[in-house]
């Protein structure tokens, strides 16, 4: 089934429904893949479609046994300049959810969310996920339940230890300031776990995408 493309359509697709084509897929589909077959995918599942005579739907067939490779981790994250990158190369790890959090240093209040949504889709459609990953509203820090969170702590880079359990899968990564002392503190008071990524400093999406290869490990 290489090379076949692969198109997020929704959540609730069933065999035999036929979904209106955009002109945008069926150029994409005709012009630049030339083919009038592809698959679907959406809400954990996958399906054979071809494109009808008319050129203007997709008549969905059957489900195909691949079986969504995605996973059940939540990435917490304070919006970054790169948040972008983060969530495409965290869409392509098979993040369930992706959390934006707004901590006391978080400069990136605004975010583009359908620019977002295209990227996430984008890239479960290349990494032949079954499942786009939902992207959530913000939260302030202070709303945040962090009882079972684990974060990743950048006080072990100025010698402090922490863990290198990275059994869970609620990670949370600080902004481009860090964490602030009160939020270290609520952390600490609310023993959320916090883990090690090595002795140096990493960007936000560098730490992200380290965390999320060691818990996947
Ligand atoms: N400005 C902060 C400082 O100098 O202490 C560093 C913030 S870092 C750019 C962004 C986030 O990545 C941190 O809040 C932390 O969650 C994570 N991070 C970066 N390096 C890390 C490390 N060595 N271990 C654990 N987490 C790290």
């Amino acid at each position: 089934m290489k090379n076949i493309p692969r198109i997020y359509i929704e959540d609730n697709i069933k065999p035999g429904i036929t979904i209106p084509l955009t002109r945008e897929t069926l150029h994409y589909l005709t012009r630049v893949m030339r083919t009038r077959n592809c698959l679907v995918f959406g809400g954990g599942n996958e399906y054979s479609a071809t494109v009808s005579d008319d050129d203007k739907n997709l008549i969905i067939g059957e489900k195909t046994s691949h079986i969504d490779p995605s996973n059940n981790i939540t990435l917490m994250f304070a919006p970054i300049k790169h948040t972008d990158d983060l969530i495409n190369m965290a869409t392509q790890m098979g993040v369930a959810r992706i959390l934006p959090v707004i901590t006391a240093r978080t400069v990136a209040h605004h975010i583009n969310w359908g620019r977002m949504q295209k990227i996430a889709t984008e890239a479960a459609e290349q990494s032949n996920r079954n499942s786009v990953p939902e992207i959530l509203e913000p939260v302030k820090f202070s709303e945040l339940d962090l009882s079972d969170v684990v974060f990743a702590d950048e006080r072990v880079a100025y010698g402090a230890d922490a863990s290198t359990d990275f059994n869970t899968d609620k990670i949370l990564i600080g902004p481009e300031g860090g964490f602030s002392d009160t939020e270290f503190e609520m952390l600490d008071a609310a023993h959320a776990r916090g883990v090690s990524l090595g002795k140096t400093i990493l960007r936000a999406e560098t730490a992200a995408i380290v965390a999320l290869a060691k818990i996947l490990k």
